[in-house]
C-alpha cells in the first residue's frame, strides 16, 4: 500500500516551506488512497525543543492535515538504530573514528567528479585503537565506503527511482565515509531515516530537493542492510519573493506567526498551489 511521510526534526517552527513539503506528501498519499505518516526527527536532543515539536503539530493540523497515530519519535527508537548499526559492524562495514571535527575538515578529500570534498578513512591499528579506548576517546561510527564496495561487488549495480526521471545511478561516493554514529547522540541522520523508512513501510519518500544527495548514502544502506527500496520523489525548493528558498537559518517566517497575523490555512494553501 502507499505510504508516504513528513519527517521534521523539532529545531525550530514550521515555515512555509515545511507546509509545501507537508502538502505535497499529503496529497500523494490521499490521491494514492494511502498512508500519511508523520515522523518526529529528534535525535539530536541539544538542537530539539518540546514546543518545537509541539508547534509541528497544531501547524500541521491548522493546516488541514491528519496523520497516522502513533507518531513515531526517533528518540524512543534508539534500539533499532543500535541493531542496524551493530549489523552493519559485524560485517565489518564500521569503523571508529576518533578524529575531531578539525582533524575530519584536514584529511578532506575531492570526491570523484564531486563537487564536494568528503571524507574517506580507515580504522585505526589494533593497538592504537585499544589505546585510544581504553583512554575513554570519544568516537564516531563511520561507513567504510571501501568495505560496502567489496561486499556489493561495487556501486554499478545500485541505482534509485526518482519520479518524473526515471532510473537514477547512487553514487555513494559522493558523501564520503558518512558518521552513522555520532560521537554525542549514539546515532546519525542517514541511519535513522533509512531504518524508519522501512520500519514503517514506506513506499514513497517524497521530500525536498536539498535531500536529493542524501538519497545516494541512503540507497547504499537500503542495500547494504537487505531493506526495501522505496520509490524517490524530491520536490523543487519553495523559494521566497526574494527567490530565495525559506530556511530556519534565515529567519523565514513561521506558519504560525502567519496565523497570528490573521492568514487563513486556506489562503496559505491557495498560496502554495493546494486549493
Ligand atoms: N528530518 C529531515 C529534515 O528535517 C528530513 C528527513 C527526510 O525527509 O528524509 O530536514
Amino acid at each position: 500500500m502507499f505510504a508516504t511521510r513528513f519527517a521534521p526534526s523539532p529545531t525550530g517552527y514550521l515555515h512555509r516551506g515545511h507546509a509545501y513539503s507537508a502538502l505535497t506528501a499529503f496529497a500523494a498519499a490521499q490521491d494514492a488512497g494511502g498512508r500519511f505518516v508523520l515522523r518526529i526527527e529528534d535525535i539530536d536532543a541539544t538542537r530539539c525543543r518540546p514546543e518545537f515539536e509541539v508547534g509541528i503539530h497544531e501547524d500541521l493540523a491548522w493546516l488541514g492535515l491528519s496523520w497516522e497515530q502513533p507518531v513515531r519519535r526517533q528518540s524512543e527508537h534508539r534500539d533499532d538504530y543500535q541493531a542496524a548499526l551493530a549489523r552493519l559492524e559485524a560485517e565489518g562495514l564500521l569503523y571508529r573514528c576518533f578524529r575531531t571535527r578539525k582533524e575530519v575538515a584536514e584529511a578532506m578529500v575531492s570526491a570523484p567528479h564531486g563537487a564536494m570534498e568528503v571524507f574517506r578513512g580507515a580504522a585505526l591499528p589494533p593497538d592504537e585503537e585499544a589505546r585510544r579506548l581504553a583512554a575513554g576517546g570519544p568516537f564516531a561510527w563511520r561507513l567504510s565506503l571501501d568495505a560496502a564496495s567489496r561486499t556489493l561487488g561495487g556501486f554499478g549495480g545500485l541505482t534509485f527511482t526518482e519520479e518524473g526521471e526515471g532510473v537514477v545511478s547512487a553514487r555513494p561516493e559522493l558523501g564520503g565515509d558518512v558518521v552513522l554514529a555520532r560521537k554525542d547522540v549514539g546515532v546519525a541522520y542517514h541511519l535513522a531515516v533509512t531504518v524508519d523508512d522501512a520500519l514503517q513501510g514506506i513506499t514513497h519518500v517524497i521530500r525536498g530537493r536539498d535531500l536529493f544527495e542524501a538519497t545516494h548514502v541512503q540507497r547504499l544502506l537500503q542495500a547494504l542492510l537487505g531493506l526495501p527500496e522505496p520509490i524517490y520523489r524530491h520536490h523543487a525548493l519553495l523559494t521566497g519573493p526574494d527567490g530565495k528558498r525559506y530556511a530556519k537559518r534565515d529567519h523565514a517566517e513561521t506558519l504560525r506567526s502567519l496565523r497570528e497575523r490573521g492568514m487563513s490555512a486556506a489562503e496559505l494553501r491557495k498560496e502554495l498551489g493546494f486549493e
